[in-house]
């Protein structure tokens, strides 16, 4: 294993008279729980990547994000764990001058080097990376590295996150399995890998993202499948304002569920994805069966370092 994690993660029953007296069955799949360098989701898309990285002799990882991404932190820490060199591309160039948020500083402990581009070109870099000319440029600006696209999602992650579905034995008809969606490559890896009957469900953080994550599933799934499925869908009643939006009535809900079940929740992803499947509970029909996918553990923990952040 090129990064160590305890698989599977373990399954949770969330008992709720809420749940109970819709008839529907609700259990976590606890990947909050993957650690320990790169943690949740990011662990599962990242790995097939380093994979390739390291079979195609690469040194260097780069990647794209704005200064609160996680997927840039993680490529942060799984470069430092294998003892990689790593370049973060950030949106912004104002930020370049300005004190370092905590994922950055993360990232900087981690020996990635930071590169701030204006907005402008930011965009045409990340948008462009399928193109020669664009890849050719990323080398002239930085050197030879693995990219991996903004937010880590390509056909490989997708390999990475059909693992999820992998560790979940006897799904059928009755099967809901449920997942935040940020740029939507944990869903497609999800959907990918289900049994004849069993569904994804997939729980939009971004505002306004309608059509355009679809479409991003769509691709993913034509890259790494070669095909498109038919067997899941995203709601877009949940983002909560948009990404890093955290309403009162979605602090209320996850600090209530902490306080019942004893389980930290992410505010950002995990939170609106499981407000989303308590609210929509009542409408599905009794009988299902929802697996919530606990794509990572609550902000504060990494923070914290109780995720840890390897020093070098
Ligand atoms: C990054 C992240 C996601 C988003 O996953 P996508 O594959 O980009 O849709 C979901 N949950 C958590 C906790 C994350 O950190």
């Amino acid at each position: 294993m090129l990064l160590p994690a305890d698989l599977p993660t373990p399954l949770t029953p969330v008992a709720d008279p809420v749940l109970a007296r819709a008839g529907v069955e609700v259990r976590l799949k606890r990947d909050d729980l993957l650690g320990p360098d790169v943690p949740g989701n990011k662990w599962r898309k990242l790995t097939p990547n380093l994979r390739a990285a390291l079979d195609q002799g690469h040194t260097r990882l780069l990647t794209f994000g704005g200064a609160y991404s996680h997927h840039v932190h993680a490529v942060a820490a799984a470069a430092a764990a294998l003892g990689l060199e790593s370049t973060g591309v950030i949106r912004g160039d104002e930020l370049a001058g300005a004190p370092r948020n905590w994922l950055l500083a993360a990232a900087e402990r981690n020996g990635m080097r930071l590169e701030f581009v204006d907005r402008r070109t930011y965009r045409a870099l990340r948008d462009g990376l399928g193109t020669a000319a664009v890849r050719r440029d990323i080398e002239r600006r930085w050197g030879r590295a693995y990219v991996l696209p903004e937010g880590g999602s390509n056909a490989l992650a997708a390999r990475g996150t059909a693992g999820i579905a992998a560790e979940l034995p006897g799904l059928g008809p009755r099967d809901l399995v449920c997942c935040p969606v940020g740029t939507g490559g944990t869903l497609a890896g999800i959907a990918a890998a289900l049994p004849p009957g069993a569904r994804a469900w997939g729980v939009a953080v971004l505002k306004g993202a309608e059509g355009y994550l679809e479409r991003e599933v769509e691709r993913l799934h034509r890259e790494g499948w070669g095909r498109t499925f038919a067997n899941w869908h995203i709601s877009h009643t949940h983002h909560g304002g948009g990404y890093g939006r955290l309403p009162a009535a979605l602090t209320e809900f996850a600090d209530a569920f902490e306080a019942r079940h004893g389980v930290p929740l992410e505010r950002r992803y995990v939170a609106k994805a499981l407000k989303c499947v308590y609210d929509t509970a009542p409408s599905l029909p009794p009988g299902t069966r929802v697996t919530v996918v606990v794509t990572g553990p609550p902000t504060t923990a990494l923070r914290a370092g109780t995720v840890p952040v390897p020093s070098r």
